[in-house]
């Protein structure tokens, strides 16, 4: 057995929130989908961010979102770009557009990468991997 494959792990990375991304992680544990608000202009946004994109205010406030949406856009990858996807390709990208607007990477859970199709209704269903992460995927609504 090769040498990486004994040290192959059992999952990808977890995420390592920054100051700006913590509420969004805080409220996936308990399963509520939030989206960085923009207190001056109302501006909705994602990934979370320093600064508002459209007026640069430094003020936030966090705003619960449906987590219903469309297909974007995917990407389908064949190579298992990590030790921790060799037995999961070939598997999905999927950009999902929120009905509330701003797009969100992640994976449908539910639907193989061939039978994806752009403006296809989705719904978020909240992964808890750890104690101390939840990942927002996608399901087929
Ligand atoms: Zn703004």
């Amino acid at each position: 057995m090769a040498e990486w494959e004994l040290n192959r792990p059992e999952r990808l990375p977890l995420p390592q929130p920054d100051e700006e991304a913590e509420p969004f992680f805080a409220a996936l544990l308990e399963e509520k989908l939030l989206l960085q608000r923009c207190a001056n202009c109302g501006q909705l946004s994602h990934p979370p961010r320093m600064a508002c994109a459209q007026c640069h205010s430094f003020d936030f406030e966090w705003s619960q979102v449906s987590g219903r949406g469309t297909v974007y856009s995917y990407a389908v990858t064949h190579q298992p770009i990590h030790p921790a996807l060799v037995d999961h390709t070939p598997f999905a990208t999927v950009q999902i557009e929120l009905e509330e607007g701003p797009r969100m990477t992640s994976n449908l859970i539910d639907v193989p990468p061939d039978e994806i199709e752009i403006g296809m209704a989705v719904e978020v269903v909240f992964e808890r991997v750890t104690d101390e992460v939840t990942l927002p995927l996608f399901k087929r609504a």
